[in-house]
């Protein structure tokens, strides 16, 4: 008993990772649509709050969400906020979409991103460029910004754990909803530009499908995706921490 409790006032001591968790989109920015009238800005928020329950149960972190309601937030505020909380990690939550309608109709599946100069492909690149589409709001001064960002993030040790935490989350997340594999990608997102900790985006699913977009406002299906999400995280937690040990 006496040890029971000496342990249970240990605990507290223990400091998870401070993570940031990012819904994409908000207020008039209502990112895409689903066929039935869902918004990318809803389910993602819904998701993201599911995420931070799952942080705080399994790795005890300390969340905490660029917004928590409908509000519109700039791109660029989400990276200055984000950078001011000193965070270990930044994950931002987004549902994908296809223009056309007959790609709408097919097109499923989960795809988990980290930032690069250039777009593995030219899906990556479609993403990266309708994620981006905000950022005119506040462009910060000075146009060598992104050229130098970039360019010092590939020798970042961050850049290196960002592609490490990508792999591990979209593993997690592929083999708990069963949804389609579309890989671990790169592109140039805004959102994780100039970001001192490691920082994916994960695009949780199409929601411009007819099938995958009802998924994806179901909360039962939106419980999976953040607790396998949480899941990744932590495997990726315990790979620095054995890393680190030696
Ligand atoms: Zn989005």
């Amino acid at each position: 008993m006496r040890s029971l409790l000496l342990c249970a006032i240990a605990l507290p001591a223990f400091a998870g990772p401070l993570v940031i968790v990012d819904p994409g989109h908000g207020g008039n920015q209502t990112g895409a649509g689903s066929p039935t009238g869902a918004w990318e800005k809803d389910a993602a928020l819904e998701i993201s709050k599911l995420l931070k329950a799952e942080l705080e149960a399994q790795l005890r972190a300390t969340v905490k969400l660029t917004r928590s309601k409908d509000d519109n937030l700039s791109l660029h505020d989400r990276v200055d906020w984000a950078n001011a909380q000193k965070p270990d990690l930044f994950i931002s939550v987004h549902l994908n979409s296809m223009p056309t309608k007959k790609q709408r109709q097919s097109t499923e599946g989960i795809e988990t991103y980290f930032l690069s100069a250039a777009a593995s492909g030219d899906q990556a690149k479609k993403v990266a460029a309708r994620e981006n589409a905000e950022f005119h709001e506040k462009r910060p001064k000075g146009g060598d910004t992104l050229a130098f960002i970039l360019a010092d993030l590939q020798r970042s040790e961050a850049h290196a754990d960002s592609s490490r935490l990508a792999y591990a989350v979209h593993e997690e997340l592929v083999s708990a909803t069963g949804g389609l594999d579309r890989g671990v990608q790169q592109a140039p997102f805004y959102v994780l530009m100039g970001l001192q900790a490691p920082a994916i985006l994960v695009e949780v699913g199409f929601i411009s499908h007819p099938d995958e977009g009802a998924r994806l406002t179901d909360p039962e299906y939106q419980q999976k995706a953040a607790e396998a999400i949480a899941r990744g995280v932590a495997a990726f937690v315990r790979q620095v921490a054995v890393r680190e040990a030696k």
